[in-house]
């Protein structure tokens, strides 16, 4: 088996959910995204694992496939799709009792008459009406929620099962972003305000993403949809340090180790390049160590230079530019303490040894872990512990 894998902590992964159920109120209902496989770390796994650990049974997803994906895993519990699907689609959300977020007048007659012409029984498909309160992303305006909500009740097959909306600063700690937030929790209050008063029940409300659970506990209301602090991350500004500051502790572990071995171990003497494009010379002799993990791993080539890599407790540099399939790491001539085939980590939990994380790589490359974990391929065999 290919040495090159992430290796999924699941005693971490179950840490953060707990740390997630003790920091809502119970009567809260927890929908874990498990979108993009899991931001990498196997959908099927993390919704099992989540409803050992506090009894969650709403799961999020982005596509539709997603979704089938958990049901085909035996997967029985609430799913919803944060995504907007095409009517071809249809059909499926209602085999696979899938919970489509929808908005738009249009949209929405379209998925009522599917169901109408799919459910010959008195059986009604739930969806969620997305509310778009300063996303700028999906949703009606929160002004049309009274409207949209009413076409989903008056139609003979759709069941109006709860609102959301999401948040696109929440993750910023300034005044402008934090006071931006609670103006999109204050429009999201008054489009589910809209709705009763059309005489309609808005069902489950929510808003809540990762940084919004742990920062502003007064945004929870029904339901939150945590997503990236579920394997181990914070977002953006919302940092262990900052919550600290504010009182309002949160302790995450990373869930995912990116692991691979040394394949080769090169001399180079003093003056050698290294890798496509010549960007690297080594400035004395060195040993070079080959690994066998690059871009179509999701080792993105905007990694090099910058990530060091840890191999028995020390960190090394990646040296030239990161290939598909391959990349380099200068370990410095004769080093006793890396041989042929030790283990490399490219980034995890302290659990594994590694010295950096996804947030390190994230810096290195301009982006965010979620951006990282997301880029691992489907070529990355996902090991559980
Ligand atoms: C991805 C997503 C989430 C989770 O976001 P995190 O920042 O990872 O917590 C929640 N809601 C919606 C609509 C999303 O698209």
């Amino acid at each position: 088996m290919r040495c090159t894998k992430a290796v999924i902590y699941s005693e971490n992964l179950r840490y953060n959910l707990q740390q997630i159920r003790n920091h809502v109120r119970p009567q809260t209902e927890i929908c874990v995204a498990v979108k993009a496989d899991s931001y990498g770390h196997n959908a099927v796994l993390t919704a099992k694992l989540a409803r050992e650990t506090g009894g969650i049974n709403w799961f999020a997803v982005a596509t539709v496939d997603e979704g089938i994906e958990l049901r085909e895993n035996g997967i029985t519990e609430n799913i919803v799709v944060l995504s907007l699907c095409v009517p071809e689609e249809f059909p499926s959300l209602f085999k696979y009792n899938l919970i489509q977020f929808c908005f738009g007048k249009e949209y929405i007659r379209d998925l009522s008459q599917t169901a109408d012409s799919y459910f010959s029984d008195g059986k009604r498909q739930d969806v969620f009406l997305a509310v778009d309160t300063g996303m700028g992303r999906i949703g009606c305006y929160p002004e049309e929620a009274g409207d949209e909500a009413v076409l989903i009740s008056n139609s003979s097959h759709l069941n109006l099962k709860g609102m959301a909306t999401h948040f696109c600063v929440s993750d910023g700690t300034s005044f402008e972003s934090q006071t931006f937030t609670y103006e999109q929790y204050q429009r999201f209050c008054k489009a589910v305000e809209n709705v009763r008063q059309r005489g309609i029940d808005p069902g489950i409300c929510s808003c809540g993403n990762s940084a919004a659970i742990m920062n502003n506990p007064e945004m929870h209301f029904d339901m939150v949809r945590p997503g990236i602090i579920t394997y181990g991350y914070y977002p953006d500004q919302i940092t262990k340090e900052y919550l600290h500051s504010v009182h309002k502790d949160f302790d995450l572990k990373p869930v995912l180790a990116l692991e691979t071995k040394v394949v080769a171990i090169r001399h180079f003497p003093k003056g050698k390049s290294v890798s496509y494009g010549r960007t690297y010379f080594c400035d004395e002799d060195t040993d070079i160590a080959v690994l066998p993990i690059g871009y179509a791993d999701g080792l993105l080539r905007r990694f090099s230079p910058g990530l060091e890599v840890t191999i028995n407790g020390k960190k090394y540099p990646v040296c030239g530019r990161i290939c598909m399939d391959q990349c380099m790491v200068n370990i410095g001539k004769n080093n006793l303490d890396v041989k042929l085939f030790d283990k490399v980590l490219i980034f995890g939990p302290k659990e594994s040894g590694a010295l950096t994380t996804a947030d390190d790589l994230a810096k290195i490359g301009n982006t965010i872990s979620y951006e990282v974990l997301t880029s691992l391929s489907k070529r990355v065999r996902r090991e559980v512990l």
